[in-house]
Formats: C-alpha cells, sequence, structure tokens
C-alpha cells in the first residue's frame, strides 16, 4: 500500500486539505467573472457534479467585488458552504487583498505576482535582484495580513511556463527553479507565521511536473511544515490524450504518496473533469465513488459475449456504489483473479454462467440471459441492493 507524505491540514472553507484527509477535486469555471449570475450557475452546475473547490478568476479589482457579489448569491440559495477560490493574476496584490474577504482561499503564481516584462535571458545585477525581492516582500506581506484577517487560505502557484525572468535567470528552466520560487513566498508566509498555505508546482510537460513535486516532497523533510500539495498538469488539451496525459502526471504522485488535492485541467466544459479525477482517485483506491467494475479482456475461453454483458452488469449496479463487482470470462482463471470482489459473474460452459458472493460459488449453472437478474437477486438477498435514484422528469 502507498504510504502518504503527511502534511500539514489546510481549510479552505468547509473543505480540508491535507493531513489524512481525503483527496479533495476542485475545478475552475469559464465564465466571465463580471457575469455574477452565469458564475453562479456554473458554480452550482460544477459542486452538483462533485467538485468541491470552485476556483474563479479575478484580473481585476473590479472582479474581486464580483466575487463578493458572487459569494452573496450563493449564499441566498443556500450554497454559501461551497469553498471558493480566487485566481489572481500580475501585480495583482491589491486584487488578493480586497477578493481574501470573499473567498475561502486566493491563489497567487510567484512567477507573476511582481511582474516586469524583460528580455528573455537578460542578467539581472545583485541590486536588481534584491530589489526585485524586496518588493515581493513588501506586498505578500500586505496580503498575508488580508489572509490572515479573513481566515483565508493560500496557494503558491508556480507553473513551468510563467517562471519568473529572475528565477531563469538565477535557476534556469529547471524542475528546480520551480521549488525555489515556490520556496521564496513560502519563507515570507512563515516569517510572518502563516501557515494556511497550498503550494502546486504545475507543468504542461508530464515529467517536469513529476520532478518538480518528488524535489518539494523531499524538501518538507528539513523544513518547518510540509504543506499540502495540489496536483494537476497544465494545458492537458482535450479528449483522451488529455486524459491519459493528466492521469499520468497526477496518479503517479498520489501513487508516491504525494498530493493532497488534485485538478484536470481540460479544454474542454469543467465539468467533463470531475469524473477524470473521481476515476484517478478510485482506480488507487483512495477514495471509492462508484461500483468498481473488475472485468477480464475475453479471450477464446469465453463462451459467452463478455462485451455484451458488461455494460448490462453496469447498468443494473452502477448506482451501488461501494460494491465491487467482477465480469469474468471463463470458470478456470476468472474466479482466482477476480481480486477479492464482492459479486462475481463467471462464464461456465457454452451459453452459461455462475454468480459468485465472494469467492464462493452460490449459483452454478445459470442461463446466460438470466445471468444479470440473478445476480441483482443475490445482491438483494444480502440486503446490499439500493434501488436506483429516479431521473427528474424532463418538462
Ligand atoms: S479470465 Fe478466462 S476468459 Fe478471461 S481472459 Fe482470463 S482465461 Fe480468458
Amino acid at each position: 500500500m502507498m504510504k502518504r507524505i503527511l502534511t500539514r491540514e489546510v481549510a479552505v472553507g468547509g473543505v480540508t486539505i491535507g493531513g489524512n484527509q481525503p483527496i479533495a477535486v476542485q475545478s475552475m469555471i469559464v465564465e466571465d467573472t463580471a457575469n455574477v449570475k452565469g458564475c453562479i450557475d456554473e458554480i452550482l452546475k460544477l459542486h452538483d457534479a462533485g467538485c468541491e473547490i470552485v476556483r474563479v478568476t479575478t484580473p481585476n479589482l473590479k472582479d474581486a467585488h464580483h466575487l463578493g457579489a458572487i459569494r452573496e448569491g450563493l449564499a441566498k440559495v443556500g450554497k454559501s458552504h461551497i469553498p471558493l477560490v480566487a485566481d489572481i493574476h500580475h501585480n495583482g496584490y491589491k486584487i488578493a487583498q480586497e477578493v481574501s474577504r470573499y473567498v475561502d482561499k486566493i491563489r497567487i503564481n510567484p512567477g507573476l505576482f511582481v511582474f516586469k516584462r524583460r528580455n528573455p535571458g537578460e542578467e539581472y545585477s545583485d541590486a536588481e535582484i534584491r530589489e526585485e525581492q524586496d518588493k515581493i516582500r513588501e506586498q505578500m506581506v500586505k496580503v498575508i495580513e488580508a489572509c490572515k484577517t479573513n481566515q483565508t487560505a493560500m496557494r503558491i502557484g508556480v507553473n513551468h511556463g510563467s517562471l519568473s525572468e529572475r528565477m531563469l535567470f538565477i535557476h534556469g528552466d529547471t524542475p528546480a527553479g520551480m521549488v525555489e520560487s515556490a520556496l521564496e513566498f513560502i519563507d515570507i508566509c512563515e516569517d510572518e507565521a502563516y501557515y494556511d498555505i497550498i503550494v502546486s508546482l504545475k507543468a504542461s510537460r508530464v515529467p517536469v511536473m513529476l520532478e518538480a513535486n518528488r524535489l518539494i516532497a523531499r524538501r518538507w523533510a528539513d523544513r518547518l511544515n510540509a504543506y499540502p500539495l495540489h496536483l494537476g498538469v497544465t494545458e492537458a488539451g482535450d479528449g483522451q490524450y488529455a486524459r491519459v496525459k493528466s492521469t499520468a502526471g497526477i496518479a503517479t504522485l498520489l501513487a508516491e504518496g504525494i498530493g493532497d488535492t488534485i485538478r484536470v485541467s481540460l479544454a474542454e466544459d469543467p465539468i467533463e473533469e470531475i469524473p477524470v479525477c473521481y476515476d484517478i482517485l478510485q482506480s488507487l483506491g483512495l477514495r471509492k465513488t462508484k461500483v468498481e467494475f473488475i472485468a477480464c479482456p475475453s479471450c477464446g475461453r469465453t463462451k459467452f459475449n463478455l462485451t455484451e454483458v458488461v455494460p448490462k452488469v453496469r447498468a443494473a449496479t452502477e448506482h451501488l456504489k461501494g460494491l465491487d463487482i467482477a465480469i469474468m470470462g471463463c470458470i478456470v482463471n476468472g474466479p482466482g483473479e477476480m481480486a477479492d470482489a464482492d459479486y462475481g459473474y463467471v462464464g461456465k460452459g457454452l451459453g452459461r454462467v455462475a454468480i459468485y458472493r465472494g469467492r464462493e460459488e452460490v449459483l452454478k449453472n445459470v442461463p446466460e440471459n438470466e445471468g444479470v437478474t440473478k445476480l441483482i437477486a443475490l445482491i438483494k438477498e444480502d440486503g446490499r441492493w439500493e434501488e436506483p435514484a429516479r431521473k427528474a422528469a424532463t418538462p
């Protein structure tokens, strides 16, 4: 079993991230923040789909106030508990101060926090480095003060693609540079005795993202605190490849015990991100939100149409959260490879199946066309059946 690296618990509204808390699922709306009603609708939809923390972009001071209106609007419909995060952009310390009144967490990007466009590769003098560091500290102290007053958490969210020119000059375009960029901001927070920090080190290249997160996870050992890590692969794109790419980055780290909250970034409706997050967590055994189906690929030993039966069993039982159900092609290897499923539907002879409870063959010779009904009957007999929720009638 994987051993999770224990991080500090940080509350983001009613959701706590880190420690032994469940890995939280989050996403970001795409609506223009000025469209308060549109934002509220999108937040509610995302939350209904299972998103536990919702981020909203805050490019200017007006939008900080829109966040206030969004928060009020959510309270009016009894949803003030949905944790909101404000994303802060270039030179946004005043916006961060203001919006910290309305949200549960702000996200700042160290590469953009004090932003001055320079020519790539342009050299920094020592004095220029100090000047930029002083400016960051001065502005961060103000933001930290506001976060402390409003009990707002902060994500220090480093992106590989937007490392500051200063960091690039000192550390190069490297995972180590990403880590140093985060630590510089963490140091300021700790100097101010502010610890409600979550850290992310994202990149669009999976190996870079993996390396940066592993590096910072190792650094926690020598530091005052281990802060929760928010995992994600940026600009993953859309479709199957984006899902595979995000899973490669996020799941690899989770399997190493690294990570406390995740976002799968898709160039699609953000609602599509939520099932991917839950599938990652369920497949690693970190959260169980639906039936775990185990099915063999079938082979010459299979004497029934397994590819037709799998969707039938799934359709009949997928609402039974918490169960493991196996559909196996043959009696030879099937029972041994069901991975301790609660129930099994296992091919026997031609047109015949067996129904298992755990490792026990309960029904030995069931005609294939009665298999699903018999499986349901057994689950009911065991008291583990629930009727599926009725779908709302369409007007
Ligand atoms: S469980 Fe049986 S039918 Fe399925 S792949 Fe293995 S040998 Fe083939």
